[in-house]
C-alpha cells in the first residue's frame, strides 16, 4: 500500500490555457508558467507533491513539430522514476497529434501521461482551464487499493471525460467537450467523480522498461481526396521527393475514384515502395475496403487498409515506424498491428 503523497510533474508546453492578451495586438499568447499557477489557488489544495517544467518559450500548440515531442518525451523519461504521474499542458489544436506521437514514442509506459489544455485561458473568469487542470492532476495520480496506477498510458482529459490519446480528434473550436474518441471508448467520466472504465485501459505487455523512441521521420505527409482533385495535383503530390508514407483520407468506408488515371498513379506510388494508408474522412466509422468496388480497387493497387485508425494517430504512426528504420514492407505489417490500441482490428 502506497501511503506517500502522490508526486506528479507538470510540463507546460504553453496553449490557450496558459495564454494572455497582448495588450497591442488584442491577440492571445503564450505566457509563463508562474502566471498559470497564480492562478490557480486550488492547486494547493491537492495534498500532492508537484513539480514544473516548462518550454522556453511556451509556444502556441499550432508550431508543435517532433522536436517539440522529443523535448516532451525527453523530460518523462529523464524524470520518470522520480514522479508517479506527468501532466502535460499543450495547446488545443495540435493535441491529438502529440498524444498520438508520444504513445509511440514512450514503449512500454507503465504511467500516466495526461494531456490537458483548454478553451479559455487560465486567467478568464469562466475559464474551463481550471477544472482541466485539477481532474488531470487527480487522474495522474489516481492508484488502485494496491497503489498501482491506474492509467498506464498516454491520455486526453478535456472537460468531462478521459481519452485514449491515440483515438482522439479535436471536434470543436468553441465547445468545452472539445475532444471526442468517436471510435474507441471513454477511459474515464468525468462529473461529480471520477469514474474510470478499467475494462478499456491501455496495459503495456511487456515486462521491460519504460523505452523512449525519439526518431520521427517527417517523411510524411496527409493527403485529402476531394472531388474535382486534378491528375496533376495528385501527381505532384505523390511525387513528393523523399516522401515514405501517406495517408490517404478516402471517402465513406474507403472509397476513391475509380478512374484508370486515380489507380494507376496510386499504383507507381506504392510500386515505388511509399506506404500509403487508407484513413476515412468521416470521424466515426473506419475503412472497409471490399465493401465497395472504389475502394477494393486501392487495395489491389497496394493501398493498406487503416482500419478504424485516426487521421492523427496513422501520420504519427508511420512517423514512428520509419523512424525506427523498418522497411516499407515491415512498416505495413505494423500499420496492421494495433501497437498501442490505436486501432481495432
Ligand atoms: N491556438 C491554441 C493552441 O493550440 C488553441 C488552444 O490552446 O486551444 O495552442
Amino acid at each position: 500500500m502506497k501511503t506517500q503523497r502522490p508526486k506528479i510533474l507538470i510540463i507546460y508546453t504553453g496553449g490557450t490555457i496558459g495564454m494572455i492578451e497582448d495588450v497591442v495586438k488584442h491577440t492571445l499568447q503564450p505566457f509563463d508558467f508562474s502566471h498559470l499557477i497564480d492562478n490557480v489557488p486550488k492547486v494547493k489544495m491537492l495534498d500532492y507533491d508537484i513539480d514544473n517544467i516548462q518550454f522556453h518559450p511556451p509556444i502556441d500548440s499550432s508550431n508543435m513539430s517532433p522536436r517539440h515531442w522529443k523535448e516532451i518525451a525527453s523530460a518523462i523519461e529523464k524524470h520518470y522514476d522520480d514522479y508517479d504521474g506527468f501532466v502535460v499542458l499543450h495547446g488545443t489544436d495540435t493535441m491529438a497529434y502529440t498524444a498520438s506521437a508520444l504513445s509511440f514514442m514512450l514503449e512500454n509506459l507503465s504511467k500516466p501521461v495526461i494531456i490537458t489544455g483548454s478553451q479559455l485561458p487560465i486567467g478568464e473568469v469562466r475559464t474551463d482551464g481550471e477544472e482541466n487542470l485539477i481532474t488531470a492532476l487527480q487522474v495522474a495520480a489516481a492508484t488502485d487499493r494496491n497503489g498501482v496506477a491506474i492509467v498506464q498510458e498516454v491520455a486526453i482529459l478535456f472537460e468531462n471525460h478521459l481519452w485514449r490519446g491515440n483515438r482522439s480528434t479535436k471536434m470543436s473550436a468553441d465547445n468545452f467537450n472539445a475532444f471526442k474518441s468517436n471510435n474507441y471508448p471513454e477511459l474515464a467520466r468525468i462529473g461529480l467523480g471520477i469514474t474510470f472504465h478499467p475494462e478499456v485501459l491501455y496495459h503495456a505487455t511487456s515486462p521491460r522498461g519504460l523505452k523512449v523512441r525519439y526518431e520521427m521521420d517527417p517523411n510524411v505527409m496527409v493527403l485529402t481526396l476531394h472531388p474535382g482533385i486534378t491528375e496533376g495535383t495528385l501527381r505532384y503530390q505523390l511525387n513528393t521527393p523523399g516522401i515514405k508514407g501517406i495517408v490517404l483520407r478516402t471517402y465513406g468506408a474507403g472509397n476513391c475514384p475509380s478512374e484508370p488515371w486515380f489507380l494507376n498513379l496510386i499504383h507507381e506510388t506504392t510500386a515505388r515502395g511509399v506506404v500509403i494508408v487508407n484513413v476515412t474522412q468521416c470521424v466515426n466509422g473506419g475503412v472497409n475496403d471490399t465493401l465497395y468496388e472504389t475502394g477494393s480497387q486501392l487495395n489491389l493497387s497496394g493501398v493498406i487498409s487503416g482500419h478504424d485508425i485516426t487521421c492523427e494517430a496513422a501520420l504519427t504512426k508511420l512517423m514512428y515506424l520509419f523512424g525506427l528504420g523498418l522497411s516499407p514492407k515491415q512498416v505495413k505489417q505494423c500499420m496492421n498491428c494495433a501497437l498501442r490500441g490505436e486501432v481495432s482490428l
